[in-house]
């Protein structure tokens, strides 16, 4: 069994957390040290540590995952310009918090998709 990280208690409301989106399958939340104008966190309800550990049982919540990122986009106002959707899978991907994420940024060019 996976063990909780602080993502499960924003999910619970237990710690505080600016939410922006939250339904069946999926919570997002702004990110507390954000790196765009726009940075938004998406995590499913359901705790998947990594990339690495999603099966076919989890396609329905990953599929939300994007569905709930087009629709904050356009609630944020950035969806015409475009933003970045990045997910990071363990220490080569600079995953910090193991319950898997999706990251919304935008509001501003982000620049080339990986640093050199
Ligand atoms: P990772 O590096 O794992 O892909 O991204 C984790 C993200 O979660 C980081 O951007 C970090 O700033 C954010 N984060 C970590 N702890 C908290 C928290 O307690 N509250 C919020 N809102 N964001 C958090």
């Amino acid at each position: 069994m996976a063990e909780e990280t602080i993502f499960s208690k924003i999910i619970r409301k237990e710690i505080p957390a600016d939410i922006v989106y939250q339904d069946d399958l999926v919570t997002a939340f702004r990110d507390i040290s954000p790196r765009a104008p726009t940075h938004i966190v998406i995590i499913p309800n359901n705790l998947i540590p990594t990339v690495d550990d999603v099966t076919p049982e989890d396609e329905q919540v990953l599929g939300r995952l994007f569905t709930a990122a087009s629709k904050i986009a356009r609630a944020e106002g950035i969806a015409k310009d475009g933003y970045r959707l990045i997910v990071n899978c363990r220490r080569h991907g600079g995953q910090e918090v193991y319950h898997l994420h999706m990251h919304l940024l935008g509001g501003r060019p982000l620049g080339r998709m990986v640093a050199d």
